[in-house]
């Protein structure tokens, strides 16, 4: 008999999990992390892939069917296209996806593509090389574009750009953005930027809200049209250009928030549990699964995160606190 499926206090069904790889990263995004004495988690306490497998398997029973790979930097875990295979081949999961920073995509985009990979995020607010450097403080640039180009040779199914939209920063990219996303048949998701950085820089004024880069691509490209989203679930708001060449999408966190229908856990790197990405708790996996205790263990553990998820951030209201620096460094700036 299935098990019940994993719904929260507020009716919402969780059927995808983030998982975070490691917390390292080989660029540093100054809205991220800071330049220089990053502490990173010690590599005795992230979980290995049999425990990462592991415990997908528990979520599967649960109702997990969408998996997401992030970090930090995925690609800088050492034979990830190992995990990437044991994840595809378990049986449930019907989407596995990953997030990346690109960097390292020439190299590993055709092992990732062999062990089942189809559906990739490559975070890129830029394709000019000096903003690059200076959002980044790495002259990557070049890599990411071969990257993205290694990942079209191959036939990824969905590749999508993230893109951080910072006010006052980005606005010159937004076009250029689009428009070699629409010429390569990418997809560019805008991404409000979100209070979640280690260095505690972000306010309001700093957003450039969906509705702005909107008006902007409407005068600089052609209108934008909705489109009705196959899965209201999925963070994006979906967008076709009217003539018709490709299609762009906003994680309007901010100004749009869409946590009434979130259906996201998130296993951080060094095993916790966290139902938010806000979230200011979490709950010990890594401690269960080094410990022999039962699969059932385990699932309890999980209901009970999910049964105390709250209603969503509270980024709008006075009541708002950032999450703990060290969570930040566990994820990705991917969708919320
Ligand atoms: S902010 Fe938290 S609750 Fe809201 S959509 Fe994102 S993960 Fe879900």
């Amino acid at each position: 008999m299935a098990a019940r499926p994993l719904v929260d206090s507020w009716g919402r069904v969780h059927d995808n999990l983030r998982i975070s790889v490691t917390d390292r990263c080989n660029i540093r995004c100054f809205y991220c992390m800071p330049e220089t004495d990053v502490h990173f988690v010690r590599r005795s306490e992230i979980l290995d892939f049999e425990e990462i497998e592991r415990f997908v398997r528990i979520a599967v029973t649960l109702g997990i069917r969408k998996l997401r790979v992030t970090g930090g930097e995925p690609l800088v875990r050492r034979d990830l296209a190992v995990l990437i295979r044991r994840l595809s081949t378990i049986p449930g999961i019907e989407d596995l996806a990953l997030t990346t920073n690109g960097v390292l995509l020439p190299q590993l985009a055709a092992p990732l593509y062999e062990a089942g990979l189809r559906r990739i995020n490559v975070h890129l607010d830029t394709i000019d090389r000096a903003r690059f450097l200076e959002i980044t403080r790495r002259d990557e640039i070049h890599k990411v574009l071969a990257g993205l180009e290694a990942c079209k040779q191959l036939g990824y199914s969905k590749i999508k750009l993230n893109a951080v939209a910072v006010k006052h920063l980005v606005e010159p990219d937004i076009v250029p953005l689009a428009r070699y996303a629409r010429e390569n048949g990418f997809e560019v998701r805008y991404i409000e930027f979100m209070p979640l950085d280690a260095q505690n820089l972000w306010d309001r004024s700093k957003v450039l809200l969906a509705d702005e880069i909107i008006a902007i691509l409407g005068r600089e490209i052609a209108p934008l049209v909705p489109v009705p989203d196959p899965d209201p679930r999925a963070p994006a708001s979906e967008y076709q250009f009217s003539d018709g060449i490709g299609r762009v999408g906003f994680i309007a966190s901010v100004s749009r928030p869409f946590c009434l229908n979130c259906n996201r856990l998130r296993l951080t790197a060094d095993g916790k549990l966290r139902y938010c990405l806000f979230a200011v708790e979490e709950d010990d996996v890594k401690t269960l699964l080094r410990s022999d205790a039962s699969d059932e263990a385990i699932v309890a553990l999980v209901r009970r995160n999910v049964a105390g998820k709250w209603e969503g951030h509270e980024i709008n209201s006075t009541r708002f606190v950032a999450p703990p620096a060290a969570h930040v460094l566990d994820r990705r700036l991917g969708p919320a």
